[in-house]
């Protein structure tokens, strides 16, 4: 840019010169006075952060990770800088795949695969991340622009094409497989792929190019309504892929490909979308680092704040051919997976500790072991005052929607699954 404003400097002076006519020397002058404040804009233009080599945890206001090292000091995640040994593939960069891409980058993911075909419109402006002046760009490289910005650490690759296409789809599976990035890496090139795209055909290249891969993958979707989401975990052969059976909100709704009718106008809120683009990265986070529990499923109405979770078995009579491939291989390795626990079960076991799980630290914040907390619950907070009674449930008590033992849903509790969402919606 600035060779460029340096070079249209020089032209407008050789053509000051070449001009004999005086009168027009005013304009140029105004010209030369723009073109030497863009120069001194650019000059002094917001200076990019350099990359940075190890994850620090280093509690410094110029560490960009230390709050995100801190995880590891408080006990939640054993190592947080693996997180720069994952790539995560994002397909669809609208309203939930831009926020989800930008919430990695921040995490400091190591890379990132974006797959768009679609350019930024002014349209889009109700959603989070894009910005005005990026209408027109492709969505892609807006991307790239503004994350880039956010943190130079992450690699960032974009595609702009169709995966519904042959060509893109090709494109898709290459790109999926490209080990460059971390050659000893088992499996493919990617750790995961995120499904963020708005509609059936989409889902289904994305469902058969994981069946094919056996790649882990998560769904994510928003109501053409805006009102609900849902994300869900697709482990080949393991749950139910997307052509096993379709999401409840997918199936609870109309037919998909009928929505997108010229004139029609699906409706959208960023708050839905950042919800559901939270859930989507959270449970992500998870799966990488080996935290909590990574949900199989977990629906969100927002009108009735309710979040619905199950798991779905696969389907042994799905019309995906490498679906019942990977079902096959599941099955078969049973024997092999069921030593594993039982070695991990018995190592665990032998290696419990009693005492605290923080000895001390440097915020003096105290944290109690679960047990801890039951103990307190009954003691402390169930006591009231004789003759009161308690109209809201405690505090610590969440409300279960789901018995603790209830079992688990398979497809043929879909439809009564689907009657009750269904009823949920119309009220
Ligand atoms: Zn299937």
């Amino acid at each position: 840019m600035e060779v460029e404003l340096k070079e249209l400097l020089h032209d407008l002076e050789s053509l000051n010169q070449s001009l004999h006519d005086p009168s027009h020397r005013a304009s140029l002058d105004k010209l030369r006075l723009r073109i030497e404040h863009l120069t001194s804009m650019e000059r002094s233009g917001p200076a990019r952060r350099l990359k940075v080599k190890d994850m620090s945890a280093e509690v410094v206001d110029s560490n960009p990770y230390s709050r995100l090292m801190a995880l590891q000091r408080m006990g939640i995640v054993e190592n947080y800088e693996r997180i720069r040994d994952f790539s995560v593939a994002i397909v669809g960069i609208g309203g939930v795949g831009s926020v989800a891409a930008e919430m990695l980058t921040r995490c400091g993911i190591g890379r990132l695969l974006l797959y768009d075909y679609d350019k930024v419109e002014l349209a889009n402006m109700n959603r989070l991340f894009f910005r005005p002046e990026q209408a027109g760009m492709t969505k892609t490289d807006a991307a790239v622009q503004t994350l880039s910005d956010i943190n130079p650490d992450v690699v960032l690759e974009s595609y702009t094409l169709n995966i519904t296409t042959v060509q893109g789809f090709e494109t898709f599976m290459s790109s999926l497989k490209n080990k460059s990035f971390r050659p000893s890496k088992e499996g493919i090139g990617v750790d995961l792929v995120l499904s963020c795209v708005d509609n059936y055909e989409a889902r289904m290249a994305v469902n058969q190019a994981c069946n094919e891969l056996s790649q882990t993958w998560m769904e994510s979707g928003v109501s053409e309504d805006a009102v609900s989401g849902h994300i869900q975990l697709l482990v080949p052969g393991e749950t139910a892929c997307f052509a096993c059976a379709p999401p409840l909100v997918v199936a609870s709704g109309v037919d998909e490909r009928t929505l997108k009718r010229e004139g029609v106008c699906a409706a959208s809120l960023p708050t839905t979308m950042g919800v559901v683009a939270g859930l989507l990265v959270q449970n992500t986070l998870k799966f990488l680092l080996k935290f909590g529990n990574v949900s199989p499923y977990l629906g969100y109405n927002s009108l009735k704040d309710y979040f619905p979770t199950m798991e779905m078995k696969p389907n042994p009579q799905c019309s995906n051919v490498a679906c019942l491939e990977r079902q096959q291989e599941y099955i078969l390795a049973k024997p092999a997976r069921d030593a594993a626990l039982k070695a991990k079960m018995e190592a665990e076991s032998l290696s419990v500790e009693e005492g605290p799980l923080h000895a001390d630290n440097e915020w003096s914040i105290s944290v109690l072991d679960d047990n801890e907390l039951n103990s307190m619950d009954a003691t402390s907070s169930d006591a009231l005052p004789e003759g009161l009674v308690r109209e809201l449930p405690s505090a610590d008590e969440p409300q279960r929607m789901v018995p603790p033992d209830a079992p688990l849903v398979s497809i043929d509790d879909l439809e009564e699954l689907r009657r009750q969402l269904d009823a949920l919606n119309s009220t």
